[in-house]
């Protein structure tokens, strides 16, 4: 039940960005999740679609991306992506490396339409 609750608390963030924008219509919604978040994105997808089916959001689109794990080299200061688990620096081969981000399940966008005019772009708050 996990992901069914991460559903409803994107379903409350749509809901705060469309109280500056009366009038719009939600048809789709980023979210970054980071790989170490420990969530299903199909699974995700999946509750997404049971939360809005029935409301006035019905047909509204998850757009999930999964990030990968970053970490920040403690040796030179690189911050990098972690490629299949090696968390090695690559550029000073220092394994004292620390986690920058990877936790992370992050609102990104929301796209909404108003009237007749074409989709816009609303960007997160943080
Ligand atoms: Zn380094």
């Amino acid at each position: 039940m996990h992901e069914f609750s991460i559903a409803e608390s994107i379903l409350e963030a749509v809901r705060k960005e469309l109280a500056s924008h009366p009038g719009a219509r939600p048809t789709r919604v980023g979210l970054r999740i980071g790989e170490l978040a420990a969530v299903d994105v199909d699974s995700l997808g999946f509750c997404f679609e049971s939360v809005v089916q029935g409301t006035e959001w019905e047909g509204l689109q998850l757009d999930a991306q999964v990030c990968p794990q970053r970490r920040i080299c403690n040796g030179c200061g690189k911050e990098f992506a972690v490629v299949e688990y090696n968390a090695s620096c690559p550029m000073c081969a220092c394994g004292n490396t620390t986690l920058s981000s990877g936790d992370e399940l992050d609102f990104d966008y929301l796209e909404v339409e108003t009237g007749g005019t074409p989709a816009i772009e609303v960007k997160g708050a943080e």
